[in-house]
Protein backbone atom coordinates (compact mmCIF):
# COMPACT_ATOMS: atom_id res chain seq x y z
CA UNK A 1 0.00 0.00 0.00
CA UNK A 2 1.14 3.45 -0.58
CA UNK A 3 -0.25 6.50 0.98
CA UNK A 4 0.89 9.67 1.84
CA UNK A 5 4.07 8.83 -0.38
CA UNK A 6 4.79 12.89 -2.60
CA UNK A 7 5.48 12.77 -6.01
CA UNK A 8 8.84 14.08 -5.13
CA UNK A 9 9.57 10.78 -2.82
CA UNK A 10 7.96 8.76 -6.07
CA UNK A 11 10.36 10.36 -8.20
CA UNK A 12 13.72 9.83 -5.68
CA UNK A 13 12.54 6.60 -5.55
CA UNK A 14 12.33 5.68 -8.78
CA UNK A 15 16.03 7.33 -9.56
CA UNK A 16 17.26 5.39 -6.47
CA UNK A 17 16.25 2.27 -8.26
CA UNK A 18 17.42 3.10 -11.51
CA UNK A 19 20.96 3.88 -10.29
CA UNK A 20 20.70 0.78 -8.49
CA UNK A 21 20.10 -1.19 -11.72
CA UNK A 22 22.66 0.91 -13.65
CA UNK A 23 25.54 0.00 -11.16
CA UNK A 24 24.64 -3.44 -9.37
CA UNK A 25 28.11 -4.05 -8.06
CA UNK A 26 29.05 -0.38 -6.88
CA UNK A 27 26.00 -0.07 -5.49
CA UNK A 28 25.70 -2.34 -1.93
CA UNK A 29 22.13 -1.50 -1.14
CA UNK A 30 18.47 0.16 -2.51
CA UNK A 31 16.17 1.29 -0.81
CA UNK A 32 13.78 -1.51 1.18
CA UNK A 33 11.65 1.12 3.06
CA UNK A 34 11.27 4.63 3.46
CA UNK A 35 9.22 6.14 5.60
CA UNK A 36 8.01 9.63 4.81
CA UNK A 37 5.23 11.65 6.87
CA UNK A 38 2.04 12.66 5.13
CA UNK A 39 1.92 17.02 4.84
CA UNK A 40 5.16 17.83 7.31
CA UNK A 41 7.86 15.81 5.61
CA UNK A 42 9.57 15.62 9.20
CA UNK A 43 11.53 12.31 8.52
CA UNK A 44 12.79 9.87 6.18
CA UNK A 45 14.72 7.11 6.71
CA UNK A 46 15.83 4.03 3.96
CA UNK A 47 16.60 0.69 5.11
CA UNK A 48 19.90 -0.61 3.04
CA UNK A 49 21.13 -3.82 3.56
CA UNK A 50 24.06 -5.54 2.16
CA UNK A 51 22.36 -7.99 -0.67
CA UNK A 52 19.61 -5.42 -1.63
CA UNK A 53 19.40 -7.55 -4.97
CA UNK A 54 17.58 -10.36 -3.09
CA UNK A 55 15.26 -8.25 -1.29
CA UNK A 56 11.95 -7.11 -1.98
CA UNK A 57 11.20 -3.59 -2.55
CA UNK A 58 8.81 -2.48 -0.45
CA UNK A 59 6.89 0.95 0.67
CA UNK A 60 5.44 1.37 3.83
CA UNK A 61 4.48 4.93 4.96
CA UNK A 62 3.06 6.25 8.00
CA UNK A 63 0.17 9.36 8.03
CA UNK A 64 0.94 11.81 10.66
CA UNK A 65 -2.98 12.49 11.61
CA UNK A 66 -5.54 10.97 12.76
CA UNK A 67 -6.91 7.96 10.81
CA UNK A 68 -10.65 9.60 10.72
CA UNK A 69 -9.36 12.75 9.23
CA UNK A 70 -7.19 10.93 6.65
CA UNK A 71 -9.90 8.70 5.41
CA UNK A 72 -10.87 9.63 1.86
CA UNK A 73 -14.14 9.30 0.23
CA UNK A 74 -12.96 6.28 -1.75
CA UNK A 75 -11.86 4.60 0.76
CA UNK A 76 -14.86 4.98 2.56
CA UNK A 77 -16.81 2.79 0.07
CA UNK A 78 -14.45 0.40 -0.64
CA UNK A 79 -15.09 -3.26 0.96
CA UNK A 80 -13.57 -3.98 4.08
CA UNK A 81 -9.86 -3.60 4.80
CA UNK A 82 -7.28 -3.07 7.20
CA UNK A 83 -5.58 -0.42 8.02
CA UNK A 84 -2.28 0.05 9.81
CA UNK A 85 -0.54 2.23 12.37
CA UNK A 86 3.01 2.32 13.84
CA UNK A 87 3.16 4.47 17.30
CA UNK A 88 5.63 4.58 20.16
CA UNK A 89 4.19 3.78 24.14
CA UNK A 90 4.15 6.42 26.44
CA UNK A 91 4.72 6.58 30.00
CA UNK A 92 1.29 8.42 30.61
CA UNK A 93 -0.80 5.99 28.57
CA UNK A 94 -4.01 4.12 29.27
CA UNK A 95 -5.23 1.67 27.26
CA UNK A 96 -7.68 4.45 25.94
CA UNK A 97 -4.92 6.71 25.10
CA UNK A 98 -2.91 4.17 23.21
CA UNK A 99 -6.06 3.07 21.54
CA UNK A 100 -6.65 6.62 20.05
CA UNK A 101 -3.26 7.54 18.92
CA UNK A 102 -3.40 4.05 17.20
CA UNK A 103 -6.85 4.78 15.58
CA UNK A 104 -8.16 2.28 17.28
CA UNK A 105 -12.05 3.18 18.27
CA UNK A 106 -13.30 -0.60 19.90
CA UNK A 107 -14.35 -0.31 23.76
CA UNK A 108 -14.32 -3.88 23.98
CA UNK A 109 -10.99 -4.09 22.92
CA UNK A 110 -9.98 -1.26 25.60
CA UNK A 111 -11.52 -2.93 28.39
CA UNK A 112 -8.98 -6.24 27.54
CA UNK A 113 -6.09 -4.28 27.42
CA UNK A 114 -6.69 -2.86 31.24
CA UNK A 115 -7.76 -6.18 32.05
CA UNK A 116 -5.02 -8.44 30.80
CA UNK A 117 -2.47 -9.15 33.04
CA UNK A 118 0.37 -9.41 30.26
CA UNK A 119 -0.61 -6.42 28.73
CA UNK A 120 -0.94 -4.80 31.50
CA UNK A 121 3.04 -5.76 32.68
CA UNK A 122 4.24 -5.41 28.97
CA UNK A 123 2.80 -2.39 27.86
CA UNK A 124 0.93 -0.18 29.97
CA UNK A 125 2.89 2.62 31.65
CA UNK A 126 6.07 1.96 29.70
CA UNK A 127 7.59 4.57 27.65
CA UNK A 128 9.45 4.21 24.10
CA UNK A 129 7.92 0.62 23.04
CA UNK A 130 7.29 0.36 19.32
CA UNK A 131 3.63 -0.25 19.19
CA UNK A 132 1.50 -1.51 15.51
CA UNK A 133 -1.97 -2.13 15.46
CA UNK A 134 -4.31 -3.34 12.42
CA UNK A 135 -7.56 -2.19 12.43
CA UNK A 136 -10.94 -3.18 9.98
CA UNK A 137 -12.31 -0.51 8.04
CA UNK A 138 -14.27 0.72 10.73
CA UNK A 139 -11.44 0.98 13.18
CA UNK A 140 -12.11 -2.40 15.50
CA UNK A 141 -8.82 -3.78 16.42
CA UNK A 142 -8.01 -6.84 14.47
CA UNK A 143 -4.01 -7.30 15.77
CA UNK A 144 -1.47 -5.26 18.09
CA UNK A 145 1.78 -5.88 18.45
CA UNK A 146 4.59 -4.28 20.30
CA UNK A 147 8.15 -4.84 20.30
CA UNK A 148 11.22 -4.71 22.17
CA UNK A 149 14.91 -5.55 23.44
CA UNK A 150 14.48 -6.83 27.05
CA UNK A 151 19.14 -7.29 27.25
CA UNK A 152 21.49 -7.15 24.73
CA UNK A 153 21.06 -10.73 24.20
CA UNK A 154 20.50 -10.48 20.74
CA UNK A 155 16.83 -11.02 20.61
CA UNK A 156 13.49 -9.38 20.94
CA UNK A 157 10.00 -9.66 22.95
CA UNK A 158 6.63 -9.57 20.64
CA UNK A 159 3.62 -9.27 22.55
CA UNK A 160 0.57 -9.73 20.01
CA UNK A 161 -3.36 -9.20 21.33
CA UNK A 162 -5.59 -10.89 18.58
CA UNK A 163 -9.00 -10.90 17.95
CA UNK A 164 -9.97 -14.27 18.72
CA UNK A 165 -13.92 -15.43 18.24
CA UNK A 166 -16.13 -12.75 20.73
CA UNK A 167 -12.59 -11.49 22.66
CA UNK A 168 -8.92 -11.30 22.71
CA UNK A 169 -6.10 -13.27 23.36
CA UNK A 170 -2.49 -12.20 24.03
CA UNK A 171 0.69 -13.71 24.15
CA UNK A 172 4.39 -13.26 23.94
CA UNK A 173 6.96 -14.46 22.06
CA UNK A 174 10.88 -14.06 20.99
CA UNK A 175 12.31 -14.26 18.06
CA UNK A 176 16.21 -12.97 16.94
CA UNK A 177 16.85 -9.28 15.79
CA UNK A 178 18.28 -8.97 12.48
CA UNK A 179 21.15 -6.31 11.51
CA UNK A 180 20.73 -3.55 9.16
CA UNK A 181 21.79 -0.69 7.97
CA UNK A 182 20.17 2.72 8.16
CA UNK A 183 20.49 6.29 6.13
CA UNK A 184 19.39 9.14 7.08
CA UNK A 185 20.13 13.10 6.79
CA UNK A 186 18.64 16.13 8.41
CA UNK A 187 19.26 20.44 8.25
CA UNK A 188 20.16 22.38 10.81
CA UNK A 189 17.31 24.91 11.38
CA UNK A 190 17.93 25.40 15.70
CA UNK A 191 19.99 22.40 16.88
CA UNK A 192 21.67 19.26 16.26
CA UNK A 193 19.28 17.52 17.93
CA UNK A 194 15.90 18.82 16.73
CA UNK A 195 17.40 17.96 12.89
CA UNK A 196 18.16 14.46 14.13
CA UNK A 197 14.52 13.97 15.88
CA UNK A 198 12.95 15.57 13.05
CA UNK A 199 14.78 12.56 11.31
CA UNK A 200 14.09 10.00 13.88
CA UNK A 201 18.04 9.35 14.56
CA UNK A 202 18.73 8.24 18.10
CA UNK A 203 20.53 10.67 20.11
CA UNK A 204 23.20 7.64 20.52
CA UNK A 205 23.73 8.32 17.01
CA UNK A 206 23.76 12.11 16.58
CA UNK A 207 26.35 11.90 19.85
CA UNK A 208 28.61 9.52 17.48
CA UNK A 209 28.53 12.04 14.63
CA UNK A 210 29.32 14.76 16.91
CA UNK A 211 32.61 12.49 18.45
CA UNK A 212 33.78 11.32 14.85
CA UNK A 213 34.20 15.26 13.82
CA UNK A 214 35.46 16.65 16.82
CA UNK A 215 38.61 17.23 15.63
CA UNK A 216 36.88 19.45 12.95
CA UNK A 217 33.61 20.67 14.13
CA UNK A 218 32.90 22.50 17.84
CA UNK A 219 28.91 21.39 18.34
CA UNK A 220 28.37 23.61 20.38
CA UNK A 221 29.95 27.12 18.94
CA UNK A 222 30.01 26.72 15.51
CA UNK A 223 26.88 24.74 14.35
CA UNK A 224 25.11 26.96 11.45
CA UNK A 225 21.49 27.41 9.97
CA UNK A 226 21.36 25.31 7.02
CA UNK A 227 24.36 23.12 7.87
CA UNK A 228 23.49 19.46 6.52
CA UNK A 229 24.31 15.80 7.72
CA UNK A 230 23.92 12.38 6.12
CA UNK A 231 24.88 9.67 8.28
CA UNK A 232 24.77 5.56 7.64
CA UNK A 233 24.46 3.44 10.87
CA UNK A 234 23.53 -0.30 11.85
CA UNK A 235 20.47 -1.04 13.54
CA UNK A 236 19.34 -4.05 14.98
CA UNK A 237 16.05 -4.65 14.00
CA UNK A 238 12.79 -6.50 14.97
CA UNK A 239 9.94 -8.10 12.22
CA UNK A 240 12.03 -4.93 10.01
CA UNK A 241 11.38 -2.13 12.32
CA UNK A 242 14.70 -0.48 13.96
CA UNK A 243 14.59 -1.08 18.11
CA UNK A 244 18.26 -0.05 18.56
CA UNK A 245 21.01 1.78 16.30
CA UNK A 246 24.60 0.40 16.32
CA UNK A 247 27.83 2.02 14.80
CA UNK A 248 28.20 4.54 12.32
CA UNK A 249 29.49 3.63 9.20
CA UNK A 250 29.23 6.89 7.44
CA UNK A 251 28.47 10.33 7.84
CA UNK A 252 29.17 13.27 6.09
CA UNK A 253 29.03 16.49 7.93
CA UNK A 254 28.73 20.07 5.89
CA UNK A 255 29.43 22.94 8.75
CA UNK A 256 29.71 26.56 7.61
CA UNK A 257 30.03 25.67 3.46
CA UNK A 258 32.46 23.59 4.09
CA UNK A 259 32.07 19.60 4.10
CA UNK A 260 33.33 16.61 6.50
CA UNK A 261 33.32 13.04 5.63
CA UNK A 262 33.62 9.75 7.68
CA UNK A 263 34.20 5.90 7.27
CA UNK A 264 34.58 3.19 9.67
CA UNK A 265 37.12 1.05 8.90
CA UNK A 266 39.43 -1.66 9.95
CA UNK A 267 42.83 -2.55 9.39
CA UNK A 268 42.93 -6.43 8.50
CA UNK A 269 45.75 -6.57 11.47
CA UNK A 270 44.38 -3.96 13.45
CA UNK A 271 42.47 -4.71 16.62
CA UNK A 272 39.76 -2.40 16.35
CA UNK A 273 38.89 0.05 13.15
CA UNK A 274 38.71 3.56 13.27
CA UNK A 275 37.24 6.55 11.38
CA UNK A 276 39.09 7.89 8.28
CA UNK A 277 38.38 10.74 5.47
CA UNK A 278 37.06 8.90 2.08
CA UNK A 279 40.57 9.59 0.89
CA UNK A 280 41.90 7.40 4.15
CA UNK A 281 43.10 10.01 5.92
CA UNK A 282 42.49 9.54 9.78
CA UNK A 283 39.67 11.57 11.34
CA UNK A 284 41.23 11.64 14.98
CA UNK A 285 43.73 14.68 15.63
CA UNK A 286 46.07 15.71 18.06
CA UNK A 287 43.73 18.10 19.64
CA UNK A 288 39.73 17.68 19.89
CA UNK A 289 37.59 21.48 18.81
CA UNK A 290 35.85 21.20 22.05
CA UNK A 291 36.63 20.29 26.10
CA UNK A 292 32.94 19.51 26.33
CA UNK A 293 31.15 16.41 25.33
CA UNK A 294 28.48 17.23 22.73
CA UNK A 295 25.12 15.80 24.57
CA UNK A 296 21.77 16.84 24.68
CA UNK A 297 22.18 18.41 28.10
CA UNK A 298 25.31 20.28 27.00
CA UNK A 299 23.80 21.25 23.92
CA UNK A 300 20.66 23.07 25.74
CA UNK A 301 22.07 24.89 27.83
CA UNK A 302 21.76 28.78 27.75
CA UNK A 303 25.13 30.91 29.22
CA UNK A 304 23.45 33.76 31.72
CA UNK A 305 24.05 37.47 31.51
CA UNK A 306 27.45 37.49 33.12
CA UNK A 307 27.58 40.67 34.79
CA UNK A 308 31.64 40.16 35.72
CA UNK A 309 32.76 39.18 32.68
CA UNK A 310 31.02 42.49 31.04
CA UNK A 311 34.54 44.14 33.31
CA UNK A 312 36.56 41.50 33.02
CA UNK A 313 38.29 43.25 30.11
CA UNK A 314 41.35 40.57 29.50
CA UNK A 315 38.65 37.80 29.31
CA UNK A 316 40.40 35.43 26.47
CA UNK A 317 39.23 32.34 25.90
CA UNK A 318 35.96 30.29 25.02
CA UNK A 319 32.91 29.81 27.39
CA UNK A 320 30.74 26.83 27.15
CA UNK A 321 27.80 26.89 29.50
CA UNK A 322 27.25 23.76 30.72
CA UNK A 323 24.93 22.16 34.43
CA UNK A 324 27.64 22.15 36.91
CA UNK A 325 29.22 18.42 36.98
CA UNK A 326 29.52 17.56 33.63
CA UNK A 327 32.74 16.06 32.52
CA UNK A 328 35.49 18.46 30.87
CA UNK A 329 38.06 16.76 28.71
CA UNK A 330 41.55 17.25 28.04
CA UNK A 331 41.64 18.34 24.21
CA UNK A 332 44.66 16.87 24.07
CA UNK A 333 47.54 14.12 25.39
CA UNK A 334 49.87 16.49 27.82
CA UNK A 335 50.95 16.82 31.44
CA UNK A 336 49.16 18.56 33.85
CA UNK A 337 50.96 21.58 34.79
CA UNK A 338 49.00 23.20 37.01
CA UNK A 339 45.94 21.93 39.33
CA UNK A 340 44.58 23.80 41.80
CA UNK A 341 42.72 27.34 42.86
CA UNK A 342 43.76 31.01 41.10
CA UNK A 343 42.39 33.89 41.42
CA UNK A 344 39.78 34.62 38.98
CA UNK A 345 39.81 31.12 37.22
CA UNK A 346 38.32 29.57 40.65
CA UNK A 347 39.35 25.49 40.69
CA UNK A 348 42.06 25.65 37.71
CA UNK A 349 43.62 22.90 35.43
CA UNK A 350 46.34 23.76 33.14
CA UNK A 351 47.75 21.15 30.85
CA UNK A 352 50.89 21.27 29.09
CA UNK A 353 51.18 19.65 25.60
CA UNK A 354 54.25 19.35 23.10
CA UNK A 355 55.17 22.56 21.35
CA UNK A 356 54.49 25.27 23.91
CA UNK A 357 50.51 24.44 23.80
CA UNK A 358 49.08 24.97 26.74
CA UNK A 359 44.81 24.70 27.57
CA UNK A 360 43.57 26.27 30.44
CA UNK A 361 40.36 24.75 31.91
CA UNK A 362 38.49 27.41 34.68
CA UNK A 363 35.48 27.72 37.06
CA UNK A 364 35.66 24.18 38.13
CA UNK A 365 33.12 22.57 40.76
CA UNK A 366 35.91 19.32 41.02
CA UNK A 367 39.42 19.08 39.57
CA UNK A 368 40.18 15.27 38.90
CA UNK A 369 43.92 15.56 37.91
CA UNK A 370 46.97 16.65 40.12
CA UNK A 371 50.12 18.38 39.54
CA UNK A 372 52.69 16.74 36.64
CA UNK A 373 50.04 14.09 35.96
CA UNK A 374 50.20 12.71 32.29
CA UNK A 375 47.04 13.14 30.48
CA UNK A 376 45.49 11.19 27.59
CA UNK A 377 43.21 13.46 24.98
CA UNK A 378 39.22 12.82 26.00
CA UNK A 379 40.44 12.45 29.48
CA UNK A 380 38.52 13.77 32.12
CA UNK A 381 40.23 16.48 34.16
CA UNK A 382 37.35 17.75 35.95
CA UNK A 383 34.05 19.32 36.01
CA UNK A 384 32.46 22.39 34.94
CA UNK A 385 30.87 24.00 37.99
CA UNK A 386 30.92 28.27 38.88
CA UNK A 387 34.26 28.91 41.13
CA UNK A 388 36.56 32.14 40.61
CA UNK A 389 34.78 34.41 38.89
CA UNK A 390 31.80 33.18 37.48
CA UNK A 391 28.51 34.23 38.51
CA UNK A 392 26.91 30.94 36.46
CA UNK A 393 28.03 27.38 35.67
CA UNK A 394 30.14 27.31 32.61
CA UNK A 395 34.02 26.33 31.24
CA UNK A 396 36.38 28.96 30.66
CA UNK A 397 38.91 27.22 28.15
CA UNK A 398 41.99 28.70 26.58
CA UNK A 399 43.88 27.56 24.02
CA UNK A 400 47.75 29.54 24.26
CA UNK A 401 50.59 28.69 22.02
CA UNK A 402 53.08 30.76 24.02
CA UNK A 403 51.34 32.48 25.85
CA UNK A 404 48.55 34.11 23.58
CA UNK A 405 45.13 32.96 23.27
CA UNK A 406 44.40 30.79 19.87
CA UNK A 407 40.84 30.01 18.12
CA UNK A 408 40.80 25.88 19.47
CA UNK A 409 38.57 24.84 16.57
CA UNK A 410 41.01 26.49 14.31
CA UNK A 411 44.12 24.45 16.07
CA UNK A 412 42.15 21.50 16.34
CA UNK A 413 41.38 21.21 12.31
CA UNK A 414 45.39 22.03 11.89
CA UNK A 415 46.75 19.48 14.18
CA UNK A 416 48.50 16.24 13.20
CA UNK A 417 45.98 13.31 12.28
CA UNK A 418 47.06 9.79 13.27
CA UNK A 419 48.02 7.37 10.58
CA UNK A 420 46.34 7.15 7.63
CA UNK A 421 44.96 4.02 6.05
CA UNK A 422 48.07 1.53 5.35
CA UNK A 423 48.88 0.94 1.59
CA UNK A 424 48.14 -2.79 1.75
CA UNK A 425 44.50 -1.55 2.84
CA UNK A 426 43.81 0.76 0.36
CA UNK A 427 42.10 -1.22 -2.13
CA UNK A 428 39.91 -2.87 0.42
CA UNK A 429 39.43 1.19 1.88
CA UNK A 430 38.99 2.20 -1.34
CA UNK A 431 35.71 0.31 -2.42
CA UNK A 432 34.70 0.55 0.95
CA UNK A 433 34.68 4.65 0.50
CA UNK A 434 33.23 4.19 -3.21
CA UNK A 435 30.28 2.28 -1.68
CA UNK A 436 30.03 4.60 1.05
CA UNK A 437 30.32 7.84 -1.18
CA UNK A 438 26.95 6.21 -2.56
CA UNK A 439 24.95 5.86 0.25
CA UNK A 440 25.53 8.97 1.89
CA UNK A 441 24.39 10.79 -1.26
CA UNK A 442 21.35 8.49 -1.27
CA UNK A 443 21.03 9.69 1.91
CA UNK A 444 21.34 13.47 0.64
CA UNK A 445 18.61 13.08 -1.23
CA UNK A 446 16.32 11.22 0.51
CA UNK A 447 16.66 14.21 2.69
CA UNK A 448 16.16 16.83 0.26
CA UNK A 449 13.29 15.04 -1.20
CA UNK A 450 11.39 14.59 2.37
CA UNK A 451 11.93 18.42 2.72
CA UNK A 452 9.86 19.93 -0.01
ZN1 LIG B 1 35.55 32.91 29.91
Amino acid sequence: MIHGLTTASLALLDRLSQTAQKHPKRITAAVAAVLLTGGGGAFAVASLGPDAADLPTKLVSYPVESLAENLSLEALEAPGFSLYRSEQTRSSDTAESLLQRMGVADPAAAAFLRSDNTVRQNLLGRAGRLVSAETTDDHSLVRLTARWAPDDSGTFRRLVVERKGEGFVSRIETAPLTKGTRLAGGVIRSSLFAATDAANIPDAVAMQVAEIFSGNIDFHRSLRKEDRFAVVYETLEADGEPLRSGRVLSTEFRNNGKTYEAVWFQEPEASKGAYYTLEGESMRRAYLASPVEFSRVTSGFKMRMHPILKTWRAHLGTDYAAPTGTPVRTVGDGVVEFAGVQNGFGNVVFVKHRNQHVTVYAHLSRIDVKNGQSVEQGQTVGAVGATGWATGPHLHFEFRINGQHQDPQTIAQQSEAAAPVSAAARPAFQRLAAAMRTQLSSADLIQQASAQ
